[in-house]
């Protein structure tokens, strides 16, 4: 066997056991030995690390909006994973709708197909959709090469892609069983907010139809988070649960932000249900009381809660009750934010955060006693399981893809949105002192970022087998 043609070493490189000095010998796209720190063998070539910087796997990021085809100017495949490769993401799974044609029919996924080849950076999977009507369409997307399927509960925001009823679920979830499928579930339900008196569409990210009376006032982010409430999760996340028993479907809950649902959840995971659940940066970094009237790029649904709301889903994460923490990347023209007039109620819902998903978490989990490793779980090897991918992503060992990323935990940096590669800048973390600089990206032994270059042509492969 030949000798490694790339040799890593840190002192701090994050096994899935342990946190250690190694130098990682790659040949080709595989890791194919961890060795002592000293043991270089002659001829590779060696990349060091700073003494005070991690080696970690690179990040796996399962809930990305990309949009294209279609809706390209919001957001596309060039753009989407400069950012994820500045951000240390080395694969992410792009969701099934805001893209035109959604991923829900085979002739939807292949024209997808055909858009993204030759853009990505980073490696890229693709989420199919259940939408009415669509259940012979889910063995062939699942043969062809989808991850799994996701479906909302509640109006998606885009009338392409419509919410499915309890009835549908009823037709599609044997199916989904079956082929061994997850489904993810954006689980907020309408009936809730129907009965909170405001008078606003319940579309899930932003279409609002109706207009405000004069009780409401619409800059206030109190108003926003009286439209979306709890209520609306709870009883979303009882439904999945009941179903999941019912069909034995395997369910993941995506974006979830009502910490009245987790007793329901850890019960549920505790009798062996299997459910699965993310949270996202900005429910773990904001809280409701903290936001500027009229400051609609902090719109995203569910929303972001209150203070205390943050800290038990931090809780959460601690006792595993929340599996993984996932950026939803969820991004649109910045006009779309209605910035001017600073409606919540008419703006767009959707945080862009692919690119500072590290350094946010990070910041916020060294706060709370956290580790690296608990770090490397939630935002690695959990959503590589997640997706069917930990035999060979989301942790550093032999066989596996040598998708890696050096970052320091020491340093900081501030948070300009000119600096973000994503399509559009506008961002709450603007301003923001984050902990933990990501240096050098590596995607399957090629260095694709460092130090804020991008190194070659693309080469990011469609992970659809
Ligand atoms: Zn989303």
């Amino acid at each position: 066997m030949p000798g490694p043609n790339l040799v890593i070493r840190a002192k701090q490189v994050v096994l899935p056991e342990s946190i250690a000095p190694r130098s990682i010998h790659m040949t080709g796209d595989v890791v194919t030995s961890i060795e002592s720190y000293d043991s270089i063998p002659e001829g590779c070539e060696l990349i060091e690390t700073d003494s005070d910087s991690v080696l970690m796997p690179g990040l796996v990021d399962t809930h990305v909006h990309v949009n294209e085809p279609g809706r390209t100017e919001w957001e596309g495949f060039a753009t989407a994973t400069r950012a994820a490769a500045a951000g240390g993401v080395t694969t992410l799974i792009d969701m099934p709708l805001n893209s035109i044609p959604p991923t829900t029919t085979v002739a939807g996924f292949k024209a997808k197909l055909r858009a993204v080849r030759g853009q990505c950076q980073v490696d890229v999977g693709f989420w199919g959709g259940v939408v009415p009507g669509n259940a012979g369409e889910l063995a062939p997307l699942f043969e062809l090469g989808v991850v799994g399927f996701k479906c909302f509960l509640i109006h998606s925001g885009v009338d392409e892609f419509p919410n499915v009823t309890e009835d549908d679920l009823q037709r599609a979830m044997p199916e989904l069983t079956r082929l061994g499928a997850v489904l993810i579930v954006h689980a907020e339900v309408p009936g809730p907010m129907s009965r909170t008196g405001i008078p606003t569409c319940p579309s899930s990210v932003g279409e609002q139809t109706a207009g405000t009376d004069g009780n409401v006032c619409p800059t206030k982010y109190e108003t926003f988070l009286a439209t979306r409430p709890r209520a609306a999760e709870n009883e979303a996340v009882e439904l999945m649960i009941r179903l999941s028993r019912e069909f034995g479907t395997r369910i993941h809950i995506v974006h979830h932000s009502s910490a009245d649902a987790l007793p329901m959840l850890r019960d549920a995971k505790t009798a062996g249900v299997k459910i699965t659940a993310e949270t996202c940066p900005h429910y773990l970094t904001f809280a409701a009381e903290e936001i500027p009237d009229g400051a609609t790029e902090f719109k995203c649904c569910p929303p972001i809660r209150e203070r205390q709301n943050r800290e038990q889903l931090w809780q959460a994460l601690g006792d595993e009750t929340i599996d993984m923490i996932v950026s939803d990347h969820s991004p649109c023209p910045p006009e779309m934010k209605l910035r001017e007039t600073g409606d919540f109620l008419q703006a767009w819902g959707g945080i862009s955060s692919l690119q500072l998903r590290l350094p946010i978490v990070w910041t916020e989990a060294l706060r709370r006693g956290f580790s690296i490793q608990d770090l490397a779980r939630w935002l690695c090897s959990a959503p590589a399981g997640l997706v069917g991918l930990s035999d060979r992503k989301g942790f550093i060992k032999v066989g596996y893809d040598a998708d890696l990323v050096i970052w320091n935990p020491e340093k900081q940096f501030t948070v300009h949105g000119d600096a973000l590669h994503h399509r559009h800048k506008l961002t709450p973390y603007d301003g923001l002192v984050l902990n933990g600089v990501v240096e050098k990206t590596f995607l399957r032994g090629r260095k694709i970022y460092d130090g804020g270059e991008f190194i070659d042509e693309p080469q990011g492969l469609l992970l659809t087998q």
